[in-house]
């Protein structure tokens, strides 16, 4: 008997700035088993040292991602700390058809535009274990001024409260866990009964039909 392959999940990782989701995703990318594609966002912010153009973000101008706003071009757009963030639309939708999960990793009122066009997203939030680490891995980083990482650092007192509109929440205490946790929840996901394919228990039934005619039985 043949499955029909189901359509992948839109996964929506949001968290604070220096919360360590892109680690975490990274992880969760390299140690998985299940079919997962990063999408690949483009910004008009300036790049970082640690950057890598094309791999970490398509970095364009603030007027070249105005332009690619009205050629809508975006799935979602937002602005955050004064630049433009957007998920652009092409592929995303032909790997999910091909059974791929699809993974955004973008912020708040980016998220909550994808709820409301794609009712079927599963929503994931990563929270630091607590709000001096956070402010420790902002400044870790080194990649920005004092000024910058205190507007990121504010940030995150808002963002902490949109946390309850998300299905999970993950806790970054260590990378590797919570990559762990992620996994799982994808995986729950994949068993929920919503997401069965009709076509899959129409053939269930078929069978019973097929393996009962052999023995003269109908049900
Ligand atoms: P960063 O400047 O630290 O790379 O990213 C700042 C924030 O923008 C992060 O919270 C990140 O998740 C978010 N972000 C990255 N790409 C996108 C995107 O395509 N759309 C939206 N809405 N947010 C994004």
């Amino acid at each position: 008997m043949k499955r029909m392959k189901n359509r992948g999940q839109l996964i929506v990782i949001s968290g604070p700035s220096g919360c360590g989701k892109g680690s975490v995703i990274e992880k969760l990318l390299e140690s998985t088993d299940l079919n997962l594609w990063l999408s690949l966002s483009t910004t008009s912010r300036q790049i970082r040292d640690n950057d890598i153009p094309g791999k970490t973000y398509n970095f364009v101008t603030k007027e070249e991602f105005e332009k690619k706003i009205e050629e809508d071009y975006f799935l979602e757009y937002a602005e955050y700390s004064g630049n433009y963030y957007g998920t652009p639309k092409s592929t995303i939708e032909e790997k999910l058809e091909n059974g791929i999960d699809v993974i955004l990793e973008i912020e708040i009122q980016g998220a909550l535009k994808i709820k409301e066009i794609r009712k079927d997203a599963l929503f994931i939030f990563i929270l630091p274990p607590s709000m001096r680490e956070l402010k420790r891995r902002l400044e870790g980083r080194n990649t920005e001024t004092k000024e910058k990482i205190l507007k990121r650092f504010k940030t995150a007192y808002r963002e902490i409260n949109e946390v309850t509109k998300y299905n999970y929440v993950v806790i970054n205490d260590e990378m590797e866990e919570a990559s762990k946790k992620i996994n799982s929840i994808i995986e729950a996901e994949k068993c929920r009964v919503d997401r069965i394919e009709e076509t899959y228990l129409n053939s269930l039934e078929e069978e019973i039909h097929e393996i009962l005619l052999e023995d003269n039985e109908t049900i």
